[in-house]
C-alpha cells in the first residue's frame, strides 16, 4: 500500500516553524509539544519529524534511527512531565489514532501521552 502524506497538515506546519507550539522535547528525529486542547492535565503529542501519516506507516518505512529516536522520545517525555508510574500520581496512556475508524484528525503520526488524572478504562462504547 502506498501511503500519501499531505505536507500542508498542521503538524508539518509546526515542524516548519510556521505555527508556534509549546515544545516539551526536541531530538534529532522527533518533536514533543503540548496539545492545544488538552483532554487531561498532562496531554503531550510526540511526533516524528519525517513525513509519516500513521503508526503503521512509520513502523513500515521509517529508518531504525528514527524508530529508536521516537521510542526514546516517548520515554523522555514521560520523565519530563512526571507521569512515569511511581512518580506521584504516576501512570499514563499512549494513544495513536489512525485513519477513519481511529478518528484521526491530523494526518501526521502522533502519539498522545496523557496522564495527571485517572483516565478511566480504554475507549467508550457508542
Ligand atoms: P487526533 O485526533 O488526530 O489523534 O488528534 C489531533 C490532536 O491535535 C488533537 O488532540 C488536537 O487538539 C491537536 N491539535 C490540533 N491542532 C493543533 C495545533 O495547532 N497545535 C497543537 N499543539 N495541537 C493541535
Amino acid at each position: 500500500m502506498a501511503y500519501v502524506y499531505d505536507p500542508q497538515n498542521i503538524f508539518a506546519k509546526i515542524l516548519r516553524g510556521e505555527i508556534p507550539n509549546k515544545t516539551v522535547l526536541e531530538t534529532e528525529h522527533s518533536l514533543a509539544f503540548h496539545d492545544i486542547g488538552p483532554q487531561a492535565p498532562v496531554h503531550v503529542l510526540v511526533i516524528p519529524k519525517g513525513p509519516y501519516v500513521t503508526y503503521d506507516h512509520f513502523a513500515a518505512e521509517a529508518s531504525d534511527a528514527e524508530i529508536v529516536d521516537f521510542t526514546r522520545a516517548v520515554n523522555q517525555v514521560c520523565e519530563l512531565v512526571g507521569v512515569r508510574p511511581g512518580d506521584g500520581l504516576g501512570g499514563y496512556r499512549l494513544i495513536s489514532n489512525a485513519g477513519e475508524a481511529g478518528v484521526q484528525e491530523v494526518p501526521h503520526l502522533h502519539v498522545h501521552v496523557m496522564g495527571g488524572r485517572v483516565l478511566g478504562r480504554m475507549v467508550s462504547k457508542p
